[in-house]
């Protein structure tokens, strides 16, 4: 897949250029918080996704733009890859706990977190959205 642009599927997500996935449509909010300056002046009144692909060099994309992830504030140089941007917990923080079996404190402090309202993935997680999938996902992994 290589087109300039992204299309639209039938349920209205947004198809990576780069790399072909789906993703959905990400709020506003979550687009000014993330895009480096002065990037995040010019974004147009349309609609971007996030690809989450880790090898995928599309950050956000709409139909007719694409923002790298080298100008997301999440992709920069130094930047540890992250599991709960809202709490500062980096993927090999919590790859380590799960290994030392003190990853359900973190986990439980993250659900308490989040339970208060407390989180702000929003503005803190490229992808807009809640991260105690990916929690389940690296525990199913670990497992497994
Ligand atoms: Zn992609």
């Amino acid at each position: 897949m290589n087109h300039c642009c992204s299309q639209r599927n039938r349920t209205g997500q947004l198809i990576c250029p780069e790399c072909g996935h789906t993703y959905p449509v990400v709020d506003r909010k979550t687009l000014l918080h993330q895009i480096t300056f002065p990037q995040n002046l010019d974004l147009g009144d349309e609609d971007y996704a996030f690809c989450a692909g880790k090898d995928c060099s599309a950050g956000y994309f709409s139909e007719s733009r694409q923002i790298p992830k080298t100008s997301l504030r999440a992709f920069q140089p130094g930047c540890d890859e992250m599991l709960c941007y809202c709490f500062d917990i980096s993927v090999s923080t919590y790859r380590t706990a799960l290994s030392e079996g003190t990853a359900k404190l973190i986990r439980e402090f993250v659900i308490q977190n989040t339970k208060k309202d407390l989180c702000v993935c929003m503005t803190r997680n490229p992808s807009g959205r809640c991260c105690l999938a990916d929690f389940k996902r690296m525990e199913h992994d670990h497992d497994h």
